[in-house]
């Protein structure tokens, strides 16, 4: 048994797991369900519905595209209370389960839009992608939280692909209000030149040349981190850049 498998298992033991929608003690003893058996049916019926614009289930829904991006994959649409619960519940803990919960079920869509999903101008295998990276945060939800959920998913995903990870880019100082309460177009503009390439990046200036670029988020609204992010990115040379997230607000 993996030691970070053996390490949940010993932990659940002493904290057991409680589903995060409706507290109810979890009956696995693997600890592996964050949700109830009735709330993961909900959540499915919830969030993994049809999109109503492209008639497909979330991981094949096309509507979601952001300026920059080749393409946008998601398991699930923000919609109900069970996957905002959930989404939160990672934001709050750094707890290994919920964030499985979510790696395994991004890394899912991936596999399933293998080369199936349009992207813009590009489609792409897994296989081809060069590097695996996470949209920044602001520092103080870091501080906040204590710890960066997209990252740790993103390499939970790098170890089920085997694509590296890489950080390649950080949130600046003035990125500081929350996108939460902002309209698509203050959003747009909140991130503007707020982000930049890692120090380390910038000075290896040729590691993303034609490179594709998979890049992991949690919740992607109006898409203007995504695109801040592919625009700079794409700007140091890469060749494409596609979001995977683990939901996407309804359409
Ligand atoms: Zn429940
Ligand atoms: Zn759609």
């Amino acid at each position: 048994m993996q030691i970070k498998k053996l390490t949940a298992k010993i932990f659940n033991t002493i904290f057991p797991v409680k589903c995060v929608c409706c507290k109810t003690l979890s009956e696995n003893a693997e600890g592996a369900d964050i949700l109830c058996e009735k709330c993961r049916e909900a959540l499915n019926r919830e969030a993994a519905q049809n999109c109503k614009k492209c008639k497909n289930p979330p991981y094949l829904c096309i509507c979601k595209w952001t300026e920059h991006t080749n393409g946008i994959i998601f398991p699930y649409f923000y919609s109900g209370n069970k996957i905002r619960r959930s989404i939160y519940a990672v934001k709050k803990a750094n707890l290994y389960y919920i964030n499985e919960f979510f790696a395994k079920g991004m890394y899912n869509s991936l596999r399933i839009c293998d080369r199936i999903k349009m992207g813009v101008g590009a489609k792409i295998g897994i296989n081809e992608f060069d590097y695996i990276t996470n949209a920044p945060r602001r520092g103080e939800s870091i501080r906040l939280y204590g710890y960066n959920q997209t990252a740790v998913i993103a390499k939970m995903i790098s170890g089920y692909t085997n694509i590296a990870y890489i950080p390649l880019i950080k949130a600046s100082k003035e990125y500081n209000t929350e996108q939460k309460n902002l309209s698509r177009q203050e959003r747009a503009l909140n991130v503007r030149d707020k982000f930049k390439l890692l120090k380390k990046i910038q000075k290896n200036s040729g590691i993303l040349k034609g490179k594709n670029v998979l890049i992991i988020d949690d919740v992607i609204t109006t898409g203007s981190t995504l695109a801040e992010c592919a625009r700079i990115i794409k700007e140091a040379g890469a060749k494409s850049v596609f979001a995977l997230c683990a939901a996407a607000a309804f359409m």
